[in-house]
Parts: structure tokens; sequence; C-alpha cells
């Protein structure tokens, strides 16, 4: 294990922009990455660590301590009656693991191909897209706990996932290192279809879409939006949808149907989520003066997506949060909704 400094972090992101780690380390086993916590404690240095660098906003500043690459590889199965459970090094690809797993016929991730970034990376937020979110598969999170200076399997339920959240994005931020996720998936099952862009795009056809054509439909759809990194496609220099979509209380959705009414508009909101409404957060970004292929300077939103800020060339750190902060008190002084960011901002 080699401990690097001064490396640039810029390439190691999809959004491109942000300075240098201070020091640099790349784990390819969990023996490494217990060693680079332990360097880090005894330098005193804080910790970052870094997946595929695909939700990230890095400060112009870079990160004055230790910055933990995850490159555990790996995929295991095992294969029972009704499921098969795969064990995912952290580091493993999501995409091509996603296409792995369509690939040994098992269902259960398909709607989630596309999404770029590690395996590691999506139990932080509960990654989800297209009608399915990991929370539905993941059985158990092993990951190095700070805490308790060893490696812990975290059941589900410890992980406490819900839309885009987790124990590791709030109450526990920072304490684990996840080195390894599981999975347990449907093998010869059907592939899900719920989603309004999903039915549109196979409407007409007969007989059921396989879990293969459901993967090539999800990576089309999401490349025309571009929400695929696609090299040449400046919209996808981006870390995806900037904002969450906001849920908010029974009274909040009155102010905001109030305030839609008044300006002739119909609100875009997604099903109830129980007692609570969730709104679409590109609805309330465009309904607030910013437009598809707006531009500020080095920066902008994507030509195909009201969510994706995109860095047009030659961003900085602090032009990015700019525009975000233009974009959350434009839609706080229309709407009433202060939008809450979804990539993490690193080194601020
Ligand atoms: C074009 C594009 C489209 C996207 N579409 C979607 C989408 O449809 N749905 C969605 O939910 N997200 C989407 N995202 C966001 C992003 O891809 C996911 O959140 C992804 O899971 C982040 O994984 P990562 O490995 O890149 O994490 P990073 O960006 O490297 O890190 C993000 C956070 O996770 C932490 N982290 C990463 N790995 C580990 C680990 N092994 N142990 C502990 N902490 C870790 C980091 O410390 C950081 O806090 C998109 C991003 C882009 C650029």
């Amino acid at each position: 294990m080699e401990i690097q400094e001064n490396i640039r972090l810029r390439p190691l992101t999809t959004l491109e922009v942000g300075g240098c780690a201070r020091f640099f380390v790349r784990a390819v086993s969990v023996e490494d990455a217990e060693a680079a916590v332990q360097f880090a404690e005894r330098k005193n240095l804080p910790l970052f660590v870094l997946g595929g660098g695909s939700n990230v906003l890095i400060s112009d500043r870079g990160w004055p301590g230790l910055v933990l690459a995850i490159s555990i590889r790996g995929i295991q199965e095992e294969s029972s009656r009704s499921t098969t459970l795969f064990r995912v090094g952290a580091g493993e690809n999501w995409d091509s693991w996603v296409e792995h797993a369509v690939a040994r016929g098992c269902a259960g991730i398909e709607c989630l191909s596309g999404i770029p970034g590690s395996v590691g990376g999506t139990p932080i937020q509960n990654v989800g897209a297209y009608g399915q979110e990991v929370s539905e598969t993941i059985v158990s999170v092993a990951a190095f706990d700070r805490c308790q200076k060893r490696v812990r399997e975290l059941s589900a339920a410890d992980c406490g996932f819900s839309y885009r959240t987790s124990t590791f994005n709030t109450v526990e931020r920072d304490r684990y290192v996840i080195v390894r996720v599981s999975y347990a998936l449907r093998p010869g099952g059907a592939p899900r279809l719920g989603y309004r862009d999903l039915e549109t795009y196979f409407a007409g056809r007969n007989g059921s879409p396989t879990l293969s054509e459901v993967r090539d439909a999800v990576r089309k759809i999401r490349g025309r939006k571009g929400m695929l990194i696609a090299p040449g496609d400046p919209d996808s220099r981006s870390a995806g949808s900037f904002f969450k979509n906001p849920v908010v209380t029974a009274d909040q959705y009155e102010d905001l149907m109030r305030r839609a009414a008044e300006r002739n508009l119909d609100l875009a909101s997604y099903p109830a989520l129980s007692e609570q409404k969730k709104i679409s957060a590109a609805w309330l970004v465009e309904n607030s003066g910013f437009r598809k292929g707006y531009r500020q300077g080095n920066t902008g939103i994507s030509s195909k997506h009201a969510l994706a800020l995109v860095n047009r060339g030659a961003a900085t750190a602090e032009e990015i949060v700019g525009l975000k902060d233009r974009i959350q008190e434009r839609v706080e002084a229309v709407w009433g909704i202060r939008l809450e960011p979804e990539p993490v901002l690193v080194g601020f």
C-alpha cells in the first residue's frame, strides 16, 4: 500500500472540479483499508473515503488529510432455491456489477443500470432510479467500524435506509469504511417495469421485456437525459441530480399548491409517501426561471436535465457552489422550499 502526496482529485470525479488530497492511498484489500485508517489516526489527519467520485463536489482547496480510495474487487455468488446471494467488493464498478447480475439472469437491480460510481457508494444514499432502490436487495453491508476498530456486518435494518438516506450519510456519517455489499437477487425473476418512462419505452410491444432489454432501455433513456457518463457528452460532466426531490409536509404541500395556482401551473409531485408528498425538484427549478441549457460562466444546467449542474470545461468548485446557491435562493423565494443538495460537499 503506497501513501502518495498531493494527488489531484479532479480527474477522480465525474464533475471534474476540486483541488488536491494532501495524502492519498488506494486500498485493494480490507487490510489496506484498515492500515489506511490507522495511518490517518496516527497522524491525526481527517479521512475522506472516495468511491467512484460520482456524487461529490470537492472544494478548490482540496482535502487537507488522507483520501482513501476503495478499489476492493471481487464478486462471490451463493445460490439457494429462490434467491442468489452476491457478495460484491465495494470497489467494483456499479454498472459492471449490474451487467453481471443481469447476465446471470438475476432480477432486482436492472433498473439501476447506468448509474456511475462504485458498489460501496450505493448504500450511502440508498441509490435509486426508475422505480428501484438498492435497499430493496441489500441484505448486509460489511464495513470497517472506525469506533470499534473492526469489520462489522451491518444488516439492512442497521443501515436505516430511506429516500436518498441511510445511517451512513446521517447519524453515523464518517464512522464506516464500506468494504463489501451483499445483495439477494431473484434468479429468473421478472424485471421491474412500473416506472412511466419504461412503460412508454415498451408501449405497444408484444410480450414482456427481458432483464437485459430493460437494462438496455434504462441505459438508453439515461443517455438521452445526460445521466449516463459518456465521453464527449458535455452534459454528463456532472454529479447527476444536484438536488434531492423535497419531501414536504401537508401544510407545505398546500402552500405549494396555492403558489402554483397563482401562477396557473400544475404542481408535479410523485405519489404520496405515507403522510408526506415528494415534489419534483426539477419542476421547482424549471419553474423558478432556470431552463435546461442555462449558462453561468463556466458552469450551467445540462441541456438534457434540469437537475444536473454541469462543468462546462474549466469550472471551479466555487463557481458550481455559486450556481447551486443561486438556484436554492431563487427556488426558495418563489416556492418557499429550500432544496437540499444531493452530492457530498468535500473540504468546504
Ligand atoms: C451522470 C450521473 C447520474 C447519476 N444518477 C443517479 C441516479 O439515478 N440515482 C442515484 O441515486 N444517484 C445517481 N448518481 C449519483 C451517484 O452516481 C451515486 O450516488 C453513486 O452511488 C455514488 O457512488 P460513488 O462510488 O461514486 O461515491 P463517491 O462519489 O465517491 O462518494 C459519495 C459518498 O459516498 C461515500 N463513500 C463512497 N464509497 C464509500 C465506501 N466504500 N465506504 C464509505 N463511504 C463511501 C463518500 O465518502 C461520499 O460521502 C448519478 C451521478 C452521475 C454523475
